[in-house]
């Protein structure tokens, strides 16, 4: 599995949607792990600053993994489209995939 490596000539990031060159890197996801194969702690930071962890935290990630992962999430100014750029640590190599968001379907609340 290879991806293509996203930088434009000039060092741009480029958009893994539409290659476009207008992105925005908003958000930083982290599925911490004290120890390897331990409990993820999920820790997010946004643009503004603001820290949360643990509960509350939707990490775009879903395979955490022995280690550690870090996601940068962002956004393109072109396709409106939302991406998070993700790092796994595994077996001393570092893992690099794009992902993009899935909507999932919801439970209506009782009422
Ligand atoms: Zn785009």
């Amino acid at each position: 599995m290879s991806q293509p490596f996203l930088l434009a000539d000039e060092g741009q990031l480029m958009c893994p949607l539409c290659s476009g060159t207008y992105v925005h890197i908003d958000d930083v996801y982290v599925a911490g792990r004290p120890r390897e194969d331990g409990p993820v702690v999920p820790v997010h930071v946004n643009a503004g600053g603001r820290i949360a962890t643990e509960e509350g935290v939707d990490l775009p990630m879903t395979d955490y993994g022995r280690r550690h992962v870090i996601s940068l999430g962002g956004v393109c100014e072109l396709c409106g489209g939302r991406f998070a750029l993700e790092f796994k640590q595994h077996k001393g190599q570092t893992l690099v995939t794009i992902r993009k968001p899935v909507w999932t379907e919801v439970d209506a609340p009782a009422g």
